[in-house]
């Protein structure tokens, strides 16, 4: 009995063999590895959960409300405070997590028989959900420095006539954002090869030095926003994602979305949350400015950085990005190694974490000079 693995069961063909997403969740001091953001919640806005939690508990009796009408509009009013773009409740849909919303969109817009398209090294489970969702799935290139490259992009997209483009600003592992240029670009060559849904990615965008590319739906119903409360609002146990698109696409994707699949308690903390934005844009500004003091001091050090736009900054050049790896964890570190040959990546923490992680480089790089 104990040694049934997965492959004796009847799975799926296309799972079969294969590992499911996960960064390790280690017991060390500093973890700096999921880009999570290193301030818990303030403890007004803890109070404020409990109350809102509380008052829905009363009526957990009931199913939540399907639509989240509450919480989409709050949605809709911060997008149009901070997007530079005015959106209304009709232009929003939240799921559980942004992984959820970008799930749904796949069930919607591709699945079997259908192809995705990302542009790698980027955010991996884009074509792990492609393979959960029956999507075929097609890697598309970017450029050595890990900027997106329009005119070999849109080649690829006239090649392959994907269903579904994602476009990741910041892009995740490297942290760069795409201009909307580029965006207009690949929107273009894919509205060429077919109609087909362009997906922007801006789960980091609150970190940007660029404005979010919301704007860009105005007249392109094919163009989705995806967002996130895991990452600027510091609330990734809560899972609450969200899209900003053409009201059709929110009705579209009411087609394969679970009945009250936003429970109670979740829309009631994320709403809790949303009265609290101004505090946690602050945690932002500040974790802004230590993501630039990460990419000055990496540099000084002597390693490579490539610029960032989120709350993390990939690291390099190693010829063993594994072993140096383990060795930053030997001190104490959690970092990332995604798998890009010769690169780390590292989550901007508090200022005393980023000094431990600051510390551990050093000492390695004095190492082996
Ligand atoms: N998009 C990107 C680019 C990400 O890096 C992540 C989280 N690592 C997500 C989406 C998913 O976030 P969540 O499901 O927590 O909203």
């Amino acid at each position: 009995m104990n040694d049934l693995g997965i492959d004796d069961l009847p799975i799926r063909d296309e799972l079969r063999g294969k590992s499911p997403y996960g960064a390790p969740q280690l017991d060390v001091p500093v973890r700096l590895n999921t880009n999570e953001n290193p301030y818990p919640l303030p403890e007004p806005l803890v109070e404020r959960i409990a109350e809102r939690v509380r008052d829905a508990a009363r009526e957990l009796n009931r199913y939540p409300d399907r639509d989240a009408v509450e919480l989409r509009t709050e949605l809709a009013r911060y997008l149009t405070r901070t997007g530079g773009h005015p959106v209304a409740r009709e232009n929003v849909w939240a799921a559980n997590g942004s992984n959820e919303v970008i799930q749904q969109l796949l069930q919607t817009f591709a699945g079997p028989g259908r192809i995705a398209m990302g542009f790698e090294p980027s955010y991996s489970m884009h074509g792990l959900i492609s393979r959960g969702t029956g999507t075929g799935w097609i890697s598309g290139p970017r450029g050595d420095d890990f900027t997106l490259d329009a005119a070999a992009a849109r080649a690829a997209i006239a090649e392959h006539r994907p269903d579904v483009v994602f476009i990741t600003s910041p892009n995740n592992p490297t942290g760069t954002a795409v201009d909307a240029g580029t965006v207009l670009a690949l929107y273009e060559a894919a509205q060429a090869a077919k109609p087909s849904l362009v997906v922007v990615d801006e789960a980091y965008v609150e970190f940007s030095h660029r404005p979010s590319l919301l704007p860009l739906i105005e007249g392109r119903p094919n163009l989705v926003i995806s967002r996130t409360m895991s990452k600027a609002f510091g609330a990734a146990g809560l899972r609450l994602g969200y899209l900003a698109a053409h009201p059709a696409v929110v009705d579209a994707v009411q087609l394969v979305r679970l009945p009250y699949h936003l429970s109670a308690v979740t829309q009631a903390t994320a709403l809790a949350a949303l009265e609290h934005t101004d505090t946690l844009l602050g945690y932002v500004e500040q974790l802004k400015s230590e993501r630039d003091r990460l990419v000055a001091e990496l540099r000084a050090i002597g390693y490579e950085v490539t610029e960032s736009d989120a709350n993390f900054v990939q690291f390099g050049r190693f010829a063993d990005a594994h072993a140096v790896w383990q060795q930053i964890l030997d001190r104490g570190v959690l970092v990332r190694d995604n798998g890009v040959p010769g690169w780390l990546r590292v989550t901007a923490g508090t200022p005393e974490e980023n000094d431990a992680f600051l510390d551990a480089v050093r000492a390695l790089k004095k190492e082996h000079s």
